[in-house]
């Protein structure tokens, strides 16, 4: 999860703090953040957080880490306003103290000082962290690629790199694994810039653009090309509004006036004239390109002819929602283009392949080298890369989390392990966390009991057959007749505003009932009993 301490006798400071989505199987966790009981045992130790760049897999489980330990953070200008609203939302931005960093402006923090370096990813506004400690410069490089044309014209700072190999000052550079498996460099993030072109020059009707939130130079590129083809945007979906609002702010992004209309204004226009920014590229059940697919949507309705871009990568996982929005799609008779290793590509990475990785080192020249920010075997892969390399590298560790390596005039050992896991957390907010999935069940059926809402639904036509019925165990609502009439009628209104489509999806449809459900009971008797909908095929 991305949140590294670094340590000089009694001062620490942390690098980045990220946070997970939860794997299928955590049924009912909304994230998991890291667990920071090494941190809380050393907590008049810690200095402050220093932030990477503002991906959820950095920055995450920051409300999780400062409702616990509240200490200064550090971040570049765009970063910190995705921290604000994320701080926001948790109501503890009140309390937060957030400082502003600069790529090349060094500043101390205990024994440290921090050197930022202008790297290039997906996001904007990213750097590598060069760590000055009493031994030697310990160089975090975060996320990156080294795209020699991002679309916001600050380029990659090869030469402070080159700087610290020149005089052998680095200790360890610690480098980002995740697509050390890929042969050769990661495409600019212009190269989807050809794509999008075919896409603009091609389309007689509705574009509509769905890509991570975060990834703004994608957003620029699709501003830029609409603008080109006179056709005028809207953003649709929380997420994708938001990030785009910030970009625009703090000038990342120049729109000519009257490009941008409100997602009510999409009708206003003909087809030919409007593309449609939109979040949800992984197939979420409640984001607006799945409910857009489903017909479900109020402003953004995907009609035959319209043209649908996923430009994203298919989160491993994910496929299986994933293939089945984008089989809604093609009922809707949309035409729709996906990551199929086409040229020019509709997606490109935001991390570094094999030859970038390998450039960094050599210009790095680190006395040791660890990989990090992969699965075991990316790990593993780019350790024996970096073997390889001699002449570049000292030596190669290899650490996991909760490892503990050891840095002195002698050499690098690895002397200990620290607690780390999990921690589970349940509707976003700090005050919810699950110790473990088994004891958050049991608690709840032995507290609150379980609530089964049973609908019956024709397999056919997606019509309901019956009056929902509502089993509860373990859980009483006081007015019992009178609870059970109103959660059937809840139920109901749920069904009543779900598409056919919807109804025959019951991964969708159940997620529906039991969010309501939830929300119901949580209103009406503040418990949370477990909600599990059982659909019925007739
Ligand atoms: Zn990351
Ligand atoms: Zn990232």
């Amino acid at each position: 999860m991305n949140c590294m301490a670094i340590r000089w006798g009694n001062d620490i400071v942390v690098v980045d703090a990220g946070l997970m989505f939860p794997e299928s199987e955590l049924l009912g966790v909304d994230i998991v953040v890291p667990d920071i009981t090494y941190l809380l045992n050393n907590r008049d130790k810690v200095r402050g957080i220093v932030l990477t760049h503002g991906h959820e897999d950095h920055i995450g489980g920051l409300p999780w880490i400062l409702s616990e330990l509240n200490v200064p953070v550090f971040g570049t200008e765009f970063t910190l306003a995705l921290v604000e609203n994320k701080l926001e939302e948790h109501q503890l931005l009140d309390n937060a103290d957030l400082r502003e960093i600069r790529a090349g402006n060094r500043f101390n923090l205990g024994p440290f000082t921090i050197n930022p370096i202008q790297v290039t990813h997906s996001l904007v506004d990213c750097v590598a962290l060069a760590i000055h400690t009493p031994i030697g410069v310990v160089i975090h490089t975060g996320d990156f690629k080294v795209d020699p044309t991002p679309t916001d014209n600050r380029l990659f700072d090869l030469h402070t790199f080159a700087e610290y190999g020149k005089d052998r000052s680095v200790l360890a550079l610690l480098q980002d694994s995740t697509n050390v498996e890929r042969r050769g460099y990661t495409p600019s993030e212009r190269a989807v810039r050809g794509k999008f072109d075919e896409i603009f020059a091609r389309a007689e009707r509705r574009i509509f653009i769905s890509c991570f939130s975060s990834s703004i130079h994608r957003i620029k590129l699709a501003m830029e090309v609409a603008w080109e083809y006179r056709r005028k945007v809207a953003l649709v979906g929380r997420s994708m509004t938001e990030s785009t609002e910030i970009a625009l702010d703090l000038g990342y992004m120049e729109v000519p006036e009257g490009t941008i209309i409100h997602p009510g204004q999409i009708r206003d226009y003909p087809p030919d004239q409007v593309c449609v920014l939109i979040s949800g590229t992984q197939g979420e059940p409640m984001s607006a390109l799945s409910r857009a697919a489903v017909e479900n949507h109020k402003h953004a309705k995907i009609e035959r002819g319209d043209t649908v871009v996923l430009s994203s990568r298919i989160i491993p996982g994910n496929e299986k929602a994933i293939y089945r929005m984008i089989d809604h799609l093609f009922r809707r008779e949309a035409d729709v283009l996906y990551e199929d290793g086409s040229s020019p590509p509709v997606h490109v990475s935001g991390h570094a392949s094999q030859e970038e990785l390998k450039l960094l080192i050599n210009l790095v020249k680190p006395r040791y080298f660890i990989p990090i920010h992969g699965e075991y075997r990316q790990l593993r892969l780019h350790a024996d890369m970096a073997r390889s390399m001699h002449g570049a590298v000292g030596q190669v560790l290899l650490m996991e989390s909760g490892d503990v390596m050891e840095f002195d005039e002698l050499g690098a050992r690895k002397i200990d392990k620290v607690p780390v896991g999990r921690v589970c957390i349940d509707s976003g907010s700090r005050g919810d966390v699950v110790e473990d999935l088994v004891i958050k069940d049991r608690r709840h059926l032995s507290e609150d009991g379980f609530v089964l809402p049973i609908i019956a639904i024709n397999k056919l036509t997606g019509s309901v057959e019956s009056i929902p019925e509502i089993v509860m165990r373990g859980f009483a609502a006081g007015n019992e007749n009178g609870f059970i009439e109103e959660a059937r009628k809840v139920i109901a209104n749920t069904l009543d505003g779900s598409t056919s489509e919807e109804k025959m999806d019951y991964g969708v449809i159940k997620e529906k009932i039991r969010a309501d459900v939830k929300r119901f009971i949580g209103k009406t008797t503040s418990r949370r009993p477990l909600i599990m909908p059982v659909i019925l095929e007739i």
